[in-house]
């Protein structure tokens, strides 16, 4: 092979290189998707007191698993994330909206996220975003089902 075409061959090897590295940038480029779980059981208790979301997470994917075994009409159990300071006029408007609406108030704006109510041995995710979130405030996730929100809740802290 002579100097030039040997420069030449790097010189595609190269463009080839970027070329597959660009689908790469794009993606870190559109957001870091930050995975938790948690779970519930039959004695009305999370298994987590506490979670965490890194500063640079764009975007929360939650899976709440029910690893009871009765059913989501003694023993429901989902997650609602709202600020501390709005936990209990959530969960109280939460029971009085009943198990139709999963026990969250329909358009309940102090409601950052939620899954739907579950029964034992189901599981579900959600996803949102971050940009609800602010560094620094504090955030109580809650299940309200009936008799639950007492027990049931913990930290969330973002940053
Ligand atoms: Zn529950």
């Amino acid at each position: 092979m002579s100097p030039t075409r040997k420069i030449l061959a790097t010189a595609v090897l190269l463009g080839a290189a970027q070329a597959m590295a660009l689908p790469m940038a794009a993606e870190a480029a559109e957001g870091k998707v930050c995975k938790l779980e948690i779970s519930g059981n039959d004695l009305i208790q999370y298994d987590k007191k506490e979670l965490k979301v890194a500063g640079d997470c764009t975007e929360v994917e939650l899976t709440l698993k029910h690893v009871g075994k009765l059913p989501v009409a003694s023993m429901g159990h989902n997650w609602v994330l709202t600020r501390t300071a709005d936990v209990t006029a959530v969960a109280n408007d939460g029971l009085a909206a009943g198990q139709k609406n999963d026990y969250v108030k329909p358009g309940d704006e102090r409601v950052i996220a939620h899954t739907k109510l579950i029964g034992g041995g189901e599981s579900t995710t959600i996803k949102f975003s971050t940009s609800l979130l602010k560094k620094g405030e504090s955030y109580t996730y809650v299940c309200t089902f009936p008799g639950h929100s007492a027990l049931m809740r913990g930290q969330l802290i973002f940053g």
